[in-house]
């Protein structure tokens, strides 16, 4: 057991879902951030003796009053993310804007609120879920995959920054993985993409980053894609 806390944005979802339990398996007291799934979050929280926590990462506001209530947690995963599968030239300025809002600032602001303390203890973890599709674009999901690559950039630069206060900021890109966020593909798609991967496939990459056993690795980005992109 760990005795330490890690707080995942985004828990009440298929990933971050997966994060919480593996986590919370490994010691960790999780706290299990939502947005709109409030009885998800909840029932997860019981299940894994964590706490179930409101905010939208979008606002800073909302982010500072949930570390306020959380403490300083030793580890943060950046999951929340949102979708968005349209022609690009068909997307509308608020629609960009969210995506980036959630995908991009929202981990910029959890980072934020969460270095403070790890820069103090001089030790923490930084997980952020970034995608395929940020390693090497994709059409129909132009705006997404710009977010995803930004964040790609962030953690890498974010990195170098922190490592000498002993923190680390990793990323892991997953594939596709079966979630509700792909509901809209076909089995022939996810076929045609070579098939899907679990949630708990990026869970377990997530648990060995904030592991001491990937202790020298900071600034890296982790595919997790059986090979298929
Ligand atoms: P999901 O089941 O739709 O989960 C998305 C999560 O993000 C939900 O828990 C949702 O919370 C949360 N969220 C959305 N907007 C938020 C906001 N403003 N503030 C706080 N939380 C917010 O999707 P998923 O597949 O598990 O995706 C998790 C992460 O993996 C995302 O970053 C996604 O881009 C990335 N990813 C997924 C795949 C894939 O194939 N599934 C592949 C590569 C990367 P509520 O439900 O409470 O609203």
């Amino acid at each position: 057991m760990t005795n330490k806390t890690a707080l995942v944005t985004g828990g009440s979802g298929g990933i971050g879902g997966a994060i919480c339990r593996k986590l919370a398996e490994t010691g960790y007291y999780v706290a299990v951030n939502y947005y709109s799934s409030k009885a998800e979050a909840e029932a997860l929280a019981a299940e894994i003796g964590g706490i179930a926590i409101h905010a939208d990462v979008t606002i800073p506001n909302e982010v500072d009053d949930m570390f306020a209530k959380i403490g300083e947690p030793d580890v943060l995963v950046n999951n929340a993310g949102i979708a968005l599968y349209e022609l690009f030239q068909l997307t509308a300025p608020e629609q960009r804007r969210s995506v980036i809002d959630v995908n991009l600032h929202g981990a910029m602001n959890c980072s934020a609120a969460a270095l403070p303390a790890m820069i103090c203890r001089k030790c923490g973890s930084i997980v952020n879920i970034s995608s395929v599709w940020g390693e090497y674009g994709a059409a129909m999901e132009v705006v997404y995959s710009a977010s995803k690559a930004a964040l790609i950039g962030f953690t890498k630069s974010l990195a170098k920054e922190v490592a000498p206060s002993g923190i680390r900021v990793n990323a892991v890109s997953p594939g596709l993985i079966d979630t509700k966020m792909n509901a809209r593909f076909s089995a022939e798609d996810i076929a045609a993409l070579g098939g899907c991967g679990t949630p708990e496939d990026v869970a377990a990459t997530v648990a060995w980053l904030v592991s001491d056993a990937s202790g020298f690795v900071n600034g890296a980005v982790i595919p997790v894609n059986g090979g298929n992109f």
